[in-house]
């Protein structure tokens, strides 16, 4: 059981969100405007919020934005029309941690919420705690730290991380990636990945401190996966 935040100004696709998710035994808020989103997201708290891009009030990506930054540990996801590329990934970069293209189906979008909250516990090939160079990976806690300095990662970047750094120096596929952080039934593309890796990999490079051991870096293996290396 989670608590899902629909944010939908189209009635009929709001009341079948509304509809199915309660009958999967989710507690759901409906609100159908950016406004009401981000006072929801003040007072309230969810496990996951649904939200679409085109609203009447606001711009979805800025309510995107500001969900996030009052629902740090949330799963985000994003709706959007199929013709609606460049948005996701914008969406990506302000915070949202997947996305559904409509017309989607309630089964494909419950499956996608079973994996998203199932993820929210430390996978099972996850280490308690990883430690590649200077990075320092705690998956019970879901902290990643930098020898002293703690990186800010969003929940889909934590498990990015958390990941790659159970087995460094190894190609990991983007395929296991994609399963092993988002979705076994991946239906989407793989961009939610690329957008994450350039997130991660800008948080790993944003450290301050000199000294101490050396901090791993990303390294890409084009159209294969990627690596968590130390230098
Ligand atoms: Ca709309």
């Amino acid at each position: 059981v989670a608590a899902v935040l629909v944010v939908e100004d189209d009635a009929v696709i709001g009341q079948a969100l509304e509809t199915g998710l309660r009958a999967h035994r989710h507690d759901v808020r409906w609100v159908r405007t950016g406004m009401d989103a981000v006072a929801a997201a003040d007072t309230g708290s969810f496990d996951l919020v649904l939200l679409d891009l085109g609203l009447p009030d606001r711009d979805g990506i800025e309510v995107c934005r500001a969900l996030r930054e009052r629902l740090p540990g949330c799963v985000i996801v994003i709706l959007t029309a199929r013709d609606e590329e460049v948005d996701v990934v914008v969406g990506l970069e302000a915070g949202a941690d997947d996305y559904l293209t409509k017309p989607f189906r309630l089964a494909e979008l419950a499956a996608r919420i079973r994996a998203h909250l199932r993820r929210r516990a430390p996978h099972s090939s996850t280490a308690p705690v990883a430690r590649v160079g200077r990075l320092v990976v705690d998956a019970a806690a879901r902290r990643a730290w930098l020898g002293e300095e703690e990186i800010a990662l969003r929940a889909k970047e934590f498990d990015l991380l958390a990941r790659l750094a159970t087995e460094p120096g190894t190609l990991v596929s983007r395929e296991t990636l994609m399963s092993d952080v988002w979705d076994e039934n991946w239906f989407g593309s793989t961009k939610t990945l690329d957008v994450h890796i350039a997130s991660v990999r800008a948080k790993l490079g944003a450290v301050t401190q000199p000294g101490g051991d050396p901090v791993p870096r990303i390294v890409t293996l084009r159209g294969r996966g990627y690596r968590l290396d130390t230098e």
